[in-house]
């Protein structure tokens, strides 16, 4: 028995100005081949289980390629030419099964507003009978020739996402049983006009717990194989973007659409409850300084790099330095240029340079702003580290040459790449005790969650400036199905 496994992830703004070329794709772009093999076996993540599964088969396997990119802009076309190039000229060679491990969200510029949609199609015309199980992250904008062409998928269940792994395995083992010929799976996709807020799509608490504990019971019900709940990803300006459902059966194609519709019918009862409303910046701030207990959590979540945003703009530094906050660890920051004039005036040089604000973002009518800032070097580092938290464990992070800029209020973590603050790693790794920290302004929406939120004593959202706003009405959607809530706040729905 031969198994393709393979990984593509993006999750595309389509409103960010960062670009996504095949570069981004990894370290120093996709793992080819043994590579991927090597580069993610042993890793919580729904490839890592595709290959423990197949290696408990008994199965050759082949790993033509594994990548992995920050949520930024539409991927650049060669790069997604390369993907499928890769991928499909394995699956002609033959197969028993193949393993997609997918996000469900890459618009490719020039191209396609479905990349995976449109993988999956091509994979499925060379090997119209092969079982091809996908997993998705639960941020993904479903589509219609996904499911088409797909056996079997699912999505995760949480977010942030702890259970990539499960997803993988589920998936995978759904994928061997159909292979055996011991199920016939059958999907039922659809999707809801409400275009729900990343804020609100907390799976531990409010209506997005209620919606994917609907999930999670209905997967236990006789005859269904898997139900995933997808809260969509709303920075993206293309027609499936938002909310939907798929459940999985045992050959009951009845049973599949009444379940899916049950949990949409949920969901769309509670909408008003996946709309995130913000409060002006400086009472954020005023907040936070009345608070005597640290650490303290500053959630700076329109710039956060895992939604797409830039990671370097500079509102919320500059209102708390400006209220007097102290003793702040910031990070990361995302400033090649800033990283390169620091490590060129040496380690414990004292030096007045601008941080941050190096890009511009047209999408959302915002210029890059940068602060202006004195502080003495206090760290030089490769910026590699292994993540150790609960989220992609395991994985190699690499932020780039990193460097810490003490400004006697503020220790910032400057870095040449993104890097989502989704571990103690981030702070660890540069000599920076977070736990000793009063603030942590951290550019996060939700990965902060498992991970600060346990030595945190408050955490306070803060809206700053940057692509990943929760804020709706900045984006200015052309391609996006209508209407849509709460676009169009009079929506009806009939199930
Ligand atoms: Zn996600």
């Amino acid at each position: 028995m031969k198994i393709l496994i393979a990984q593509m992830e993006h999750e595309t703004n389509t409103f960010s100005p960062v670009e996504t070329p095949w570069e981004a794709f990894g370290p120093d772009g996709p793992y080819l081949g043994k590579a991927a093999y090597e580069g993610m076996k042993g890793t919580r993540t729904p490839i890592g289980a595709f290959i423990d599964l197949a290696e408990k088969a008994r199965a050759e396997i082949v790993t033509p390629i594994a990548g992995f990119a920050y949520p930024s802009g539409p991927v650049d076309a060669k790069a997604y030419d390369q993907f499928c190039e890769v991928i499909c000229e394995s699956v002609d060679k033959g197969c028993d099964a193949i393993m997609l491990d997918l996000h469900g969200a890459m618009v490719v510029r020039d191209r396609t507003f479905d990349g995976e949609g449109t993988l999956i199609e091509k994979i499925r015309g060379i090997a119209p009978s092969t079982p091809i199980g996908v997993s998705l992250d639960l941020h993904a904008n479903v589509t219609e020739k996904m499911v088409r062409n797909a056996t079997v998928i699912a999505g995760y269940k949480t977010y942030p996402h702890i259970d990539m792994y499960e997803t993988g395995e589920l998936a995978g083992e759904l994928t061997l049983r159909t292979l055996r010929g011991e199920i016939n799976p059958v999907m039922h996709w659809e999707n809801i006009p409400l275009l729900a807020q990343l804020l609100k799509m907390n799976t531990s608490v409010e209506a997005m717990q209620e919606f994917a504990r609907t999930a999670a019971s209905i997967q236990e019900k006789p005859g269904v194989l898997a139900t995933s709940t997808f809260g969509g990803f709303p920075m993206a300006d293309i027609p499936e973007a938002g909310m939907s459902a798929i459940v999985v059966t045992d050959g009951d194609a009845a049973l599949a659409r009444s379940e899916c519709q049950n949990i949409l019918r949920n969901a769309w009862s509670n909408k008003e409850q996946f709309i995130w409303y913000d409060k002006p910046l400086e009472e954020s701030i005023k907040e936070a300084k009345n608070l005597t207990d640290g650490p303290i959590l500053l959630l700076d979540h329109p710039d956060n790099c895992a939604s797409g945003a830039t990671q370097d703009t500079m509102a919320v530094l500059r209102e708390a330095l400006k209220q007097g906050l102290t003793n702040i660890a910031v990070g990361p920051i995302r400033d090649p240029q800033a990283v390169e004039i620091l490590i060129s005036a040496g380690l414990g040089a004292e030096i007045t340079t601008d941080i941050g604000g190096k890009t511009d973002m047209p999408a959302i009518g915002k210029k890059g702003e940068p602060l202006q800032l004195k502080g003495i070097i206090k760290n030089i580092t490769n910026g590699e580290y292994t993540i150790t938290g609960p989220q992609f464990t395991g994985v190699r992070a690499a932020m780039g040459r990193t460097v810490v800029f003490d400004t006697g209020d503020a220790e910032i973590v400057i870095t040449e790449k993104l890097q989502e603050p989704w571990d103690l790693g981030v702070f660890t790794s540069v000599g920076i005790d977070p736990t000793q920290k009063k603030y942590l302004l951290l550019k996060s929406k939700m990965y902060y969650r498992p991970i600060f939120l346990p030595l945190a004593r408050h955490s306070i959202h803060c809206a700053g400036v940057g692509v990943g706003a929760a804020d709706w009405k900045m984006f200015q959607y052309k391609n996006l199905r209508r209407p849509i809530y709460p676009l169009d706040e009079s929506v009806t729905h009939i199930f």
